[in-house]
């Protein structure tokens, strides 16, 4: 069975249309897929749309930023209804807080002498979204950088030009809104968070106090030893396993729809839960 549970469309920091990124689903054979763009739903109805047109299961997803001790962690909500007024109102303080901080982003940038940051980002951004992903190409494109990761590294994080701190609501509250909507709350890419295998301990144990339920296992990145590591822990929190590439299709990223390895064990695999 192919299923993949994390991908991004335009809607937030992806390249693609929804339509196109569920083409890929169908193109790659996956027998369930997942559209989880960064605290929105609103390219699911477009996703749905083509779904249905070529026969792809569809379930409705969202990656929503979250706050533990201070840090940026990600939340995949699975399954979710997103008609749901909790749900909703909490992606729309996300929303503003994104807003917000752009407008901040391009201030450090302009004070560093990088002008018209927030205009060029707009212009590359096809939604209303704003991404730090946006101003990212943006700066490739206009050649302060060469990559992605050098990137982020020198003018998107920290006290870097573009680092801005933005309080995010804390996982209880975004664990909250997912089960509101009848979700189940994933854990998303927990070796990505500049963690020792320790702290990332805590938060499983800290996320799985507040009923979280599941945990990334696999995503397209992941080396044989996270897949190992990522079992291990699920099993010590009792978390469900959940599995998702993490897509975003710029044409400088190589990752793909639908190229996951297995699960390493299906009882658990939180698709059975929904
Ligand atoms: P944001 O949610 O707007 O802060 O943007 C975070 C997004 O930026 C992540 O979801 C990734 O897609 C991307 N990102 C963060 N750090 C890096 C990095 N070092 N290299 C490439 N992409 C990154
Ligand atoms: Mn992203
Ligand atoms: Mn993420
Ligand atoms: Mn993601």
């Amino acid at each position: 069975m192919k299923v993949d549970l994390h991908n991004h469309s335009y809607y937030s920091d992806g390249f693609f249309s929804p339509a196109e990124v569920v083409k890929f689903a169908y193109e790659a054979d996956c027998d369930l897929f997942s559209l989880t763009d960064h605290d929105t739903t609103e390219g699911i109805a477009e996703a749905q749309i083509e779904a249905d047109k070529l026969g792809v299961e569809l379930l409705n997803g969202v990656e929503i930023s979250a706050f533990w001790r201070n840090m940026t962690i990600h939340i995949v909500g699975l399954g979710v209804d997103i008609n749901n007024d909790i749900l909703q109102t909490g992606l729309a303080h996300n929303q503003a807080l994104r807003k917000e901080r752009a407008e901040k982003i391009a201030l450090g940038l302009w004070r560093s002498g990088i002008k018209d940051a927030l205009e060029k980002t707009k212009s590359l951004s096809k939604t209303e979204m704003l991404t730090r992903t946006h101003f990212a190409q943006m700066l490739i494109s206009e050649g302060y950088c060469k990559d992605m990761k050098s990137v982020f590294r020198r003018y998107l994080t920290g006290k870097k030009p573009g680092g801005v701190h933005v309080e995010w609501k804390s996982i209880d509250e975004v664990i909250n809104w997912i089960h509101a909507a009848g979700g189940k709350a994933i854990i998303a890419h927990p070796f990505r968070y500049r963690m020792t295998h320790t702290k990332i301990k805590n938060m499983l144990n800290d996320f799985k106090g507040v009923l979280g339920d599941g945990l990334e296992v696999v995503t397209a990145t992941s080396t044989d030893e996270e897949v190992s590591l990522g079992n291990q822990f699920a099993d010590k929190y009792n978390l469900l396993y959940s599995c998702g590439s993490d897509f975003h299709g710029w044409p400088n990223q190589r990752v793909r729809i639908g190229g996951l390895r297995d699960l390493p064990n299906l009882d658990n695999a939180v698709w059975r839960y929904l």
